[in-house]
């Protein structure tokens, strides 16, 4: 079972990176995923993206800017969403910031998990997203990039999932391999999920860095799909 737990699909410019329908199909393909969630800005997008793709599910690209977004979010779940995406970098606001608070509160009914970026200032930082995850303990917060490239973030990341049990680290983008293993020890493989970051990073070069990682065949099962399958689709 291989599970990707982070993938955008659209055009990224300022990257130079793009990932389209038929993109999403080659990686589905060449990397045999069992399943995967996938976003973008334009929900509408992804919704059509996901209904072609045997195994892709949407996450609702919520920007708690926008004026309606609880109902937009609501809708979408309705409509077979299996989450949110936050970027608070990209779209300005800190995580904890009470117009964030009725998404969580439409995850919290629909008992969904929100992905939220980590690991850049000064919006993505795991103190300040480990403020909502304690406003909201029974809500499953997922910690993209699990800290990303800097070490302080990434151990940072691992206190905040070990210090609360609704958090979950995903390993897109993070560069130590040994820091997945580290993961799985402190918190348990449930709590631990395989993502590439598709177009931003290479899906097979961030799995190959998961099974490098030391993991017993038995955890990294997890780690590389069954985990993110049990937090998405049960
Ligand atoms: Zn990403």
């Amino acid at each position: 079972m291989l599970f990707d737990a982070h993938m955008h699909i659209g055009d990224f410019p300022m990257f130079g990176v793009s990932l389209d329908l038929a993109g999403l199909r080659t990686i589905f393909a060449e990397q045999r995923l069992d399943g995967g969630v996938v976003f973008h800005p334009d929900n509408e997008l992804v919704s059509r993206s996901v209904a072609e793709v045997e195994g892709a599910h949407g996450l609702f690209w919520a920007n708690p800017r926008h004026p309606g977004v609880a109902d937009d979010c609501d809708g979408f779940l309705g409509r077979g969403f299996v989450g949110v995406k936050l970027h608070p970098l990209l779209d300005g606001y800190h995580p904890n910031d009470p117009s964030v608070h009725p998404v969580m509160e439409v995850l919290r009914a629909r008992r969904a998990p929100a992905l939220i970026h980590c690991g850049h200032p000064i919006f993505t930082l795991p103190w300040s997203i480990e403020e909502l995850v304690r406003e909201f303990p029974d809500v499953s917060v997922i910690l993209g990039h699990m800290g990303h490239g800097n070490i302080v973030y990434i151990n940072a990341a691992i206190d905040v999932a070990a210090r609360n049990d609704n958090v979950y680290l995903e390993t897109s983008g993070m560069p130590m391999h040994s820091k997945i293993a580290e993961a799985v020890q402190r918190v348990g493989r449930e709590r631990v999920l395989f993502g590439s970051d598709v177009p931003f990073h290479d899906a097979e070069v961030e799995r190959l860095k998961v099974e490098k990682s030391g993991l017993s065949d038995e955890d990294l099962s997890w780690v590389l799909g069954r985990s993110a399958a049990q937090l998405f689709l049960s």
